[in-house]
């Protein structure tokens, strides 16, 4: 039988713990998650690609069932790519809707396999975005409920308190 796989693509500057909880709650519809780390918005990015992917990886700790890897340009592409029908994306609140609802909507005109799978926010992190975790921390905040260690430490790095 064909494995069932979706890209879970994003920023992930850097990876929360809910990203973690859309992933892991994914895992249980899909065989294997690529989780795909948008290279498109570098220049705005804290982390580079390469330390989002390394922190991505030491958040999950080797599951073969998930993929770490890099995208640029259109999603489409990628997906067709890496031969998966499916994208996972979380939704947080009404204010992502908008957005989600056009992108899925786009990616669907360019490309009529493709379908994006929503999953709603736990109650724990409907709070939470890579932005609001790096705001925090830019003024020493303590994040460490929300952000796996190695992300913490990385931020304490990037931050240090004057
Ligand atoms: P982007 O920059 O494309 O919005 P992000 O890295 O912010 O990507 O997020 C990737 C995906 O993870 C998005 O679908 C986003 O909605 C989801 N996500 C991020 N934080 C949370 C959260 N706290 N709860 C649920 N989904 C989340």
């Amino acid at each position: 039988m064909k494995q069932k796989i979706a890209v879970y693509p994003g920023s992930f500057d850097p990876i929360t713990f809910g990203h973690l909880d859309i992933l892991m709650r994914g895992l249980e519809l899909f065989d294997k998650i690529i989780i795909a780390v948008a290279s498109n918005i570098e220049k705005n990015a804290l982390f580079s690609v390469g330390e989002r992917m390394e922190l991505i990886g030491l958040a999950i700790d080797h599951d073969e069932r998930v993929i770490i890897d890099t995208f640029g340009g259109l999603l489409v592409d990628y997906v067709k790519k890496v031969d998966a029908r499916c994208v996972l994306r979380g939704l947080r609140a009404m204010s992502d809707f908008e957005y989600e609802f056009q992108m899925a909507s786009m990616n669907r005109n360019l490309n009529k396999e493709m379908d994006t799978i929503f999953m709603m926010t736990s109650k724990d992190y409907f709070f939470l975005s890579s932005r609001t975790i790096k705001e925090v921390a830019s003024f020493g905040g303590c994040v460490r409920d929300l952000v796996p260690p190695a992300v913490e430490k990385r931020l304490k790095e990037k931050f240090p308190l004057k």
